[in-house]
């Protein structure tokens, strides 16, 4: 009886990640799928020995380790999915089919308890140290601390915990008995699995509300057509540079680009042909210039280029330098070649400079260029 209200609360604790990771499967997000189903199969797994005073063994047992050898497949796939990665689904689904067989095997014909002790926790062992090794690959995927290392320490502690429980029974230590039996081994393994489970999804949970959010944080980042920064993220760049360079005195150079006669391009091209137009112009323009510079789209075909440290000379040269970047690297659309040329206006950082002041007199530098011909850099008056 003790026993089985223990299942009943590691079911339970188990079963608290399943209606938060429900709501993420409307969304889309890969992988969640199958940490949902191998949520509800691992409640169902418990809930199985739950009720081991009301269904016969040959029922609850193979109920519950058919069950959690699928979750611990379909955890595999599952964070292969989330990663993007083709996991061997039919290689993994035979692994567990053979499992299954031995395992229905050792309880209804051999009667075997130790060899399905070691089936149940070597099976888990391996599917849990090759989904860490996933994780661990991929690590760079996420980019929020901690979190990674919340995914592998769960599934570490999984491996640990069903090495150990291989090693105790396996080697004779310890007496082989029914996890229902409260003997002090059994006893530690369902108190420790009672932690480790609930914990395995709380990490999958955690994993997709940290890539979802760090996707919404990239989205506000990066403009999604060009993938330069976006008009909120460089202005705001603009402003913190202002500040620092207000405190400590540093120089700054601010380069507005825009590209010439590109409605023209959507007119003779289509629009799609614009907007490879515009793609072009983001992968050529931080090429020209340093690495440190911050490159970022205003709207349409306007952008924005913060060079720190950066005096009128230097920013002359390196706005001179994107000029030249641009016109001597076509773009190929359909084989066909398509010149771009874009002008610029560079104002440099005056005493007292607002991030509104600093852009106007570039703006106003800008317009110069393009009156004065196109494809070509004016400097703003101080
Ligand atoms: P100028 O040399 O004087 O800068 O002329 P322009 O043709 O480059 O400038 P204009 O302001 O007349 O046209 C800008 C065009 O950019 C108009 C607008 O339809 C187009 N545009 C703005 N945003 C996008 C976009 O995201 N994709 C595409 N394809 N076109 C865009
Ligand atoms: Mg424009
Ligand atoms: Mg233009």
């Amino acid at each position: 009886m003790t026993t089985s209200l223990f299942f009943l609360v590691w079911g339970l604790a188990t079963a608290l990640a399943l209606p938060l990771l429900l709501p993420f499967n409307a969304r889309g997000v890969p992988g969640v799928r199958a940490f949902t189903i191998a949520n509800a199969l691992a409640v169902l797994s418990l809930l199985a020995y739950a009720s081991a005073e009301i269904l016969p063994p040959a029922v609850y047992v193979m109920v519950s380790n058919t069950s959690w050898l699928v979750v611990v497949s379909v955890v595999y796939v599952g964070v292969g999915q989330f990663f993007g990665l083709r996991p061997q689904v039919l290689r993994v689904g035979a692994a567990a089919a053979v499992g299954i067989a031995a395992m229905a095997l050792m309880l209804y014909v051999t009667h075997d308890l130790v060899g399905r002790m070691m089936l149940f926790s070597g099976y888990t062992g391996v599917l849990m140290a090759a989904t860490g090794a996933v994780v661990f690959r991929q690590r760079r995927g996420i980019r929020t601390p901690g979190v990674i290392l919340y995914v592998l320490l769960s599934l570490s502690a999984l491996v640990v915990l069903h090495a150990l429980r291989a090693g105790v029974y396996g080697s004779g230590w310890a007496q082989a008995a029914s996890l229902l039996e409260p003997a002090p081994w059994g006893l530690f393994f369902i108190v420790c699995g009672s932690v480790t489970v609930p914990a395995l999804f709380l990490a999958l949970l955690l994993l997709i509300q940290t890539s979802l959010s760090e996707q919404m944080q990239a989205a506000l980042t990066f403009d999604s057509l060009t993938g330069a920064y976006s008009r909120r993220s460089i202005l705001d760049e603009l402003e913190h540079e202002l500040q620092r360079c207000a405190r400590s005195g540093g120089r700054l150079a601010v380069l507005v680009l825009d590209i010439d006669h590109f409605k023209s391009i959507n007119d003779r091209h289509g629009h799609a042909a614009g907007d490879a137009a515009l793609r072009h112009f983001a992968q050529v323009v931080p090429k020209a210039v340093r690495a440190s510079d911050r490159f970022g789209r205003l709207g349409g075909e306007e952008f924005v280029l913060l060079m720190y440290g950066c005096d009128a000379a230097h920013a002359l040269v390196q706005a001179q330098r994107v000029c030249d970047a641009l016109r001597d690297s076509p773009l190929y659309l359909q084989g066909q070649e398509l010149r771009m040329t874009t002008s610029g206006g560079v104002a440099t950082l005056q005493p007292g400079d607002s991030a509104d002041g600093i852009l106007a007199r570039a703006d106003l530098a800008l317009y110069k260029a393009k009156e004065l011909g196109r494809d070509r850099v004016e400097m703003a008056w101080s």
